[in-house]
């Protein structure tokens, strides 16, 4: 099946290609983002791929229908950014990646978590700059500590359960609480009692209309002073701005994310060159005790070798009329 894959880089043409051996689907791949502008790019094309950046909403959607696209194939398991009401109206289906090694993303940010911590990253280019001063790079143990695991779902469970290997004390909040968080020593409480109370935040949960911001200016306010904010899930979850002023105060001791809500201009593209008009991300780079990587929890070898083998089967079942094993949740 003619198939547009937007958002293209280096790894996703070859590791596509070869998931798609065997299927012998036609892909059509293309660097650009997906917008209203892009979309004709997919002109002709039965089936749509995209990833977390690009923009799937009303507007596009309308422009897809129009040009006989029926299926769009996210290469993720978040489907934030595509329009799940206008697709049901234009009578596209939307698939994504359900299932792909919630591994990758949970390992990573206990990665993000010990580098913010214990100040690695610093630590690293001091010694490539001849400096073996430890001033300034004092952490603290994590054994001991209250970790707040918000969404207890596939990846929150597996870092709390890493997070018990250390020694934390862990606190979940979910709207679904789940047995297997609960069997590994950990207890759910009400969200405003994981944010009072807990050393190390870690968000886990989709972005929806109810989660966006679910880290505002009031939720830093009432966290324990020096709290450590790791987002591996969405950016839209912070709002930045409330973080970098707790940041400016103290009350965020380190903050670690690999998503940051105006991430669509800037991530998975190499603007070294280039002049950043982003004020916000700049200032949030420039605190020591910030780290920034630019949405790769999922970068793996395992994830990556899922994540397009999923997107291949998808396509192939609706090619054959086939139920949609991945297809995103309704309403
Ligand atoms: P999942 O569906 O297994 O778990 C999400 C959990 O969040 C569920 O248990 C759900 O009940 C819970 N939840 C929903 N609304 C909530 C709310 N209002 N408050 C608290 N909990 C709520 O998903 P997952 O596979 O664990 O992935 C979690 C998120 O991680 C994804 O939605 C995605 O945004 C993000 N993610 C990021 C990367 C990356 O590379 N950085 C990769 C994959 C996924």
């Amino acid at each position: 099946m003619k198939t547009a894959v937007f958002s293209t880089r280096r790894y996703d043409q070859s590791l596509l290609t070869r998931a798609n051996e065997q299927a012998g689907h036609e892909l059509v791949f293309i660097q650009d983002r997906l917008t209203a502008e892009t979309a004709p790019l997919a002109s002709g094309c039965r089936a749509v791929c995209v990833f977390v950046n690009d923009s799937v909403d009303a507007a596009v959607m309308e422009i897809l229908a129009r040009q006989g696209t029926g299926l769009v194939a996210t290469r993720s398991t978040g489907f934030n950014h595509v329009d799940a009401v206008a697709a049901a109206r234009l009578g596209i289906e939307v698939v994504r990646v359900t299932d792909y090694s919630p591994y990758s993303v949970a390992e990573f940010a206990v990665g993000l978590l010990l580098a913010v911590n214990r100040k690695i990253a610093r630590a690293v280019s001091r010694t490539r700059d001849g400096n073996f001063e430890l001033d300034g790079l004092m952490g603290f143990d994590l054994h001991g500590k209250t970790v707040g695991v918000i969404g207890t779902g596939k990846i929150g469970t597996i870092f709390a359960r890493i997070l018990r290997g250390f020694g934390c004390e862990v606190l979940g909040h979910d709207a679904f609480p789940r047995p297997e968080f609960e069997q590994l020593g950990a207890r759910y409480v009400p969200l405003p009692e994981l944010i009072a109370t807990s050393d190390v935040i870690s968000l886990h949960c989709p972005l929806t209309e109810a989660t966006r911001h679910i880290i505002d200016a009031q939720a830093l306010a009432s966290m324990k002073p020096g709290v450590v904010l790791v987002n591996t899930s969405r950016g839209g979850l912070v709002d930045t701005e409330a973080a970098t002023q707790a940041l400016k105060t103290g009350q965020l001791g380190g903050l670690a994310i690999d998503v940051y809500e105006q991430e669509a201009s800037l991530f998975f593209q190499d603007l070294s060159s280039t002049i950043i008009t982003d004020d916000v991300i700049q200032r949030l780079v420039s605190f020591p005790n910030v780290i920034v990587t630019g949405h790769q929890a999922f970068f793996t070898v395992e994830a990556i070798g899922q994540i397009m083998a999923t997107t291949i089967e998808s396509i192939t079942a609706f090619e054959r009329g086939e139920p949609l094993r991945h297809r995103i949740p309704q309403g």
